[in-house]
């Protein structure tokens, strides 16, 4: 594991507990709106912490804080993921994995194991269109496998999309919504453009507007339980 940032307090990040996020180093994706580009991008990798003293930290919150939000980058990249998450687990702290679900064989290994609590899945785009958002090629054979294990695995997760005007249409969001039919929960996140991985999409940036969420919103839950924008 090469760990690049944490996070000791949040109240946001898993649902209904207090948590801690670790932020794992290197990704493979190059989403344009990524607003932790020191974790993405080599040039701008921020300094990585030793793994023994953010374990140390996390024995010291036994009791104060619930959970561990294990984010990236990309998580799944780290072969010792398992192990690493099983050393939290010890603790008794519950995990919740966000992942671009690039890598469903760890994705099963972490889920067999009993090693999360709760896994938020990145659905970029619709799938003819991912290669255009992750701006890398993309095995989509993977990203549907984490897809199917996360529908059929007995633990809370969540989809999620980062949308913005110049990037998805509303199609595009119906049709991820189409995607996931029958799921609990699929979350819209507007971007955050403060920080991003590629300036130029930071200028191009077209926020939907509130009448255009709530039909998004209306038209999407036809196909999930639930579905809102964060
Ligand atoms: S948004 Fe997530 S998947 Fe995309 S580049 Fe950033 S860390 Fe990687």
């Amino acid at each position: 594991m090469v760990i690049g940032g944490l996070q000791r307090f949040s109240l946001i990040d898993f649902p209904g507990k207090i948590s801690a996020i670790i932020f794992t180093l290197g990704c493979n994706f190059r989403c344009p709106y990524c607003h932790n580009p020191e974790l993405v991008d080599p040039k701008q990798y921020a300094e990585t912490l030793q793994q023994d003293n953010v374990m140390d930290f996390l024995k010291s919150r036994t009791g104060k804080l619930d959970a561990v939000v294990i984010s990236g980058g990309e998580p799944t990249l780290h072969a010792d993921l398992p192990d690493f998450v099983q050393r939290i687990k010890a603790m008794g702290f519950l995990v919740k994995l966000d992942t671009n679900g690039t890598n469903p064989d760890l994705l099963e290994e972490l889920i067999s194991r009993k090693l999360l609590d709760y896994v938020a899945m990145d659905i970029k785009a619709p799938l003819c269109k991912y290669e255009e958002i992750a701006r890398v090629p993309v095995n989509m054979d993977a990203i549907t496998q984490s897809i199917e294990l996360l529908k059929h695995a007995l633990i809370p997760h969540e989809f999620r999309t980062t949308i913005d005007k110049s990037l998805l249409t509303t199609k595009d969001i119906i049709d991820m919504a189409a995607l996931l039919q029958g799921e609990e929960l699929y979350i819209l996140q507007q971007c955050v453009t403060s920080k991003v991985l590629d300036k130029a999409f930071m200028e191009n940036s077209k926020p939907y507007d509130d009448r255009q969420l709530d039909n998004v919103v209306t038209q999407a839950q036809k196909y999930v339980k639930r579905c809102f924008v964060r």
